[in-house]
């Protein structure tokens, strides 16, 4: 297939990129390079992709067929959201319309990344599918939280009034290489403050809870939603939750030293807790988490130690 995916070069959509070439498909990478950076793609056989420097909410033209498109586009961390707050929504509402308005005229099937921040801070846990979250609209993390949601809702009316062959995953806490050590994410920056042997930053009381799922089993899960066509929302992520304060407990085991353990304020409307419920995944898509969280630390630590060598966040 000739596949478009917006955002390719950040985190999941080089990744993506990376697992789309292995299985031999085309894939035409747009990214604006706000928060991804070429550096994730570089490694990737060029004859395979090609690069598209570009504002995914600008007028969209690509030429030639496309037979997918995934839209991956858009500052996903706090820290990011919060500093690129209109960008955020623009390219999550206006880089959605785009983006399924060119699925519809090339006839290509869509697939939408959303995010497990459509249940805001949820009122139920685990989260289910048919839960309908409780987000703060005007809160910092608004601007994240109901651009996802309404592309999710633009999604269906495409889907329902086009007929467009659309799907649509909930992302939940996502870790592993390339992501940017200073994005702000709780993993990150542990591991980064760990290897500086820096003391590290909880905020709050660290009783807030998440359920981190390594990148690889993520990718899988994504792909394997390719191939069907299911067309309402799909959580993935790792089930196993944790409370903030276990998970520095955790990245200290596989550091293998001790260090100070730090409160600091907590961020407006964090969610106190956060755990996917993968039993629609696991039905639909046989799929389910295959590395624990020692494991994926172990491989993010090492990864993490490569890069620092080589580049200083600034
Ligand atoms: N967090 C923390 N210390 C940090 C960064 C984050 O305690 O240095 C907490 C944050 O308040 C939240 C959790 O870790 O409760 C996960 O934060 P992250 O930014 O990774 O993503 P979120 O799940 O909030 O979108």
């Amino acid at each position: 297939m000739r596949i478009l995916i917006t955002g390719g070069a950040g985190f999941l959509g080089s990744h993506l990129t990376e697992r789309l070439i292995r299985e031999g498909h085309y894939v035409i990478i747009m990214d604006n390079l706000i928060t991804g950076k070429t550096g994730n793609i570089t490694h990737l056989d060029h004859s395979k992709f090609k690069f598209i420097n570009y504002n995914v909410t600008d007028y969209l033209f690509v030429d030639g067929k496309v037979d997918f498109i995934l839209h991956f586009a858009s500052p996903a961390s706090p820290i990011d959201y919060l500093q690129h707050p209109i960008h955020t929504l623009k390219v999550g509402s206006i880089g959605t319309h785009k983006t399924l308005g060119l699925a519809l005229e090339k006839s290509a099937k869509y697939l939408l990344a959303s995010t497990s921040e459509v249940y805001g801070d949820p009122l139920e846990n685990p989260q289910q599918e048919k839960y309908w979250g409780n987000v703060n609209t005007i809160g910092p993390r608004g601007v994240y939280d109901e651009a996802k949601r309404f592309s999710e809702a633009l999604t269906m009316a495409y889907h329902r009034t086009h007929g467009l062959d659309t799907r649509i995953i909930r992302i939940f806490n996502t870790y592993g290489p390339r992501m940017r050590l200073n994005d702000g994410r709780v993993v990150p920056a542990f591991i980064w403050q760990a290897l500086r042997k820096e003391p590290l930053t909880v905020f709050g009381d660290g009783r807030q809870t998440r359920s981190f799922c390594y990148v690889d089993d993520l990718i899988e899960g994504i792909h394997r939603l390719m191939l069907t066509d299911y067309h309402e929302p799909v959580n993935l992520g790792n089930p196993t939750e944790l409370t903030v304060m276990d998970f520095a407990r955790a990245v200290l085991k596989e550091i293998g030293y001790e260090l100070k353990i730090e409160n600091h304020p907590l961020p407006v409307d964090d969610p106190k807790v956060r755990r996917p419920d993968i039993t629609l995944a696991k039905k639909l898509l046989g799929w389910e988490p295959q590395i624990d969280l020692a494991e994926g630390l172990r491989r993010t630590i090492d990864w993490m130690r490569q890069e620092m060598n080589l580049t200083p966040p600034i």
